[in-house]
């Protein structure tokens, strides 16, 4: 396990580097939470979000990270000094167990994910074997390790696919069009087993698009306001995407975050989907984009490049996310216009002098 140099716990024996689990301090928060939570994919968009949730709310909030060669923690530098990261990977057993029987969580969020439709395409076992079997590893990670630990499993709208009624709510059938979304099937089946079988409190999240300023740049809604960007900038003259009809439910992601926290903090385990209820064409999304660069005719600057298309596709999604604003008090309140804003202004800034001098971060 790897651990932030400051928390403490790293200790060295002769030429082995030995680590020891984590001193548990429940220190008196303000809110007198003091919990403690392990995230996935805390480099992510959403472990970002969700670990600065958490601290506000007194949570210890630790990171689980796998071994890249070029580490990858541009989404939670800010929060280094608050946080504890230790090391592990979904592709492997131990290195999950060591970390859930080291840091005795008493909630854990599973964001990891390889969470990219296009490439789940040409890496399908790949994506199985993290997004699915992952989900699975960590699930008997937590059943043996921290059997009364809270679970939550970040599920997805893909999961819906070929829509079987519209809008889809917990109960509409499952009918995924891509290696991503039958990864997220079996994800979430294995969470429900793992509830029913054992009586763990594991809940999913049923989560409908959703974005943000820290959104990975191959995700269309980043590569739209990112190439609107740096067309306004002079840096680029064309934005080339795989089709502009495909419908969409599109969120802001912190108040996704939120709803995983209160799905996790509800009196029972369940499931519960999460969307604005509203839904749009990537056109609309693009029209808004360039809008707010002061581009009317945004036609000439956008080319279709079949490229892009996927081998199936999902055409249409919108969520309907009664029984999280019922039983949780959740509602969506961010609308596209302010989500597209928000982006953009941020890319704005990323690609504009300040931005490229690194004094914009
Ligand atoms: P991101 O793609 O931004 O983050 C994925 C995270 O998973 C990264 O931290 C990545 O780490 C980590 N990861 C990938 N492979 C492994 C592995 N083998 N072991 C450990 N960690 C790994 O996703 P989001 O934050 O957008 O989404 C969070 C979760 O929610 C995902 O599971 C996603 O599928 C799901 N979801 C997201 C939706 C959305 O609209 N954002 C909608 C529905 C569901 P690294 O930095 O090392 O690559």
């Amino acid at each position: 396990m790897r651990t932030t140099p400051r928390d403490g716990t790293q200790e060295r024996e002769g030429t082995n580097r030995r680590l020891k689990a984590p001193i548990r301090l429940r220190p008196l928060m303000a809110d007198g939470s003091g919990k403690r939570a392990l995230i996935t994919g805390i480099t992510g968009q959403d472990g970002s979000f969700l670990a600065e949730q958490l601290l506000t709310k007194g949570y210890e909030v630790y990171g689980m990270i796998r071994r890249l060669s070029t580490p990858n923690t541009r989404n939670i530098g800010h929060l280094l000094d608050r946080i504890h990261l230790v090391d592990g990977d979904l592709l492997d057993q131990a290195s999950l167990q060591t970390a859930v029987q080291s840091v005795e969580p008493d909630e854990v969020y599973n964001l990891a994910a390889q969470s990219f439709v296009g490439v789940s395409f040409t890496q399908p076992v790949v994506t199985a074997e993290v997004t699915a079997v992952g989900a699975l590893r960590l699930l008997e990670a937590v059943r043996t390790g921290a059997e009364d630990a809270r679970f939550f499993q970040a599920s997805s709208s893909e999961m819906f696919g070929k829509v079987q009624e519209s809008p889809q709510n917990e109960e509409t059938p499952f009918y995924p069009r891509s290696p991503y979304g039958v990864a997220k099937v079996y994800a979430y089946w294995a969470c429900v087993n793992y509830r029913e079988s054992y009586g763990m409190f594991a809940s999913n999240g049923i989560l409908f698009n959703h974005e943000s300023e820290r959104r990975g740049h191959e995700f269309v809604t980043r590569k739209v306001t990112d190439g609107v960007a740096r067309i306004k900038l002079g840096l680029a003259k064309k934005l080339a995407l795989g089709t502009l009809e495909t419908r969409r439910d599109w969120g802001y992601a912190p108040e996704y975050t939120d709803l995983m926290w209160r799905i996790l903090n509800a009196s029972q385990p369940g499931d519960y989907v999460g969307a604005t209820g509203e839904t749009h064409s990537v056109e609309e999304f693009v029209q808004l984009a360039f809008d707010r660069v002061g581009i009317t005719d945004w036609k000439p600057y956008v080319e279709i490049d079949r490229r892009f298309a996927r081998p199936a596709d999902v055409d249409h999604l919108c969520g309907n996310a009664g029984r999280a604003r019922e039983e949780l008090g959740w509602t969506a309140s961010t609308r596209l216009p302010d989500l597209v804003r928000k982006m953009v202004d941020r890319d704005l800034e990323l690609l504009g002098p300040a931005g490229r001098s690194g004094s914009s971060s």
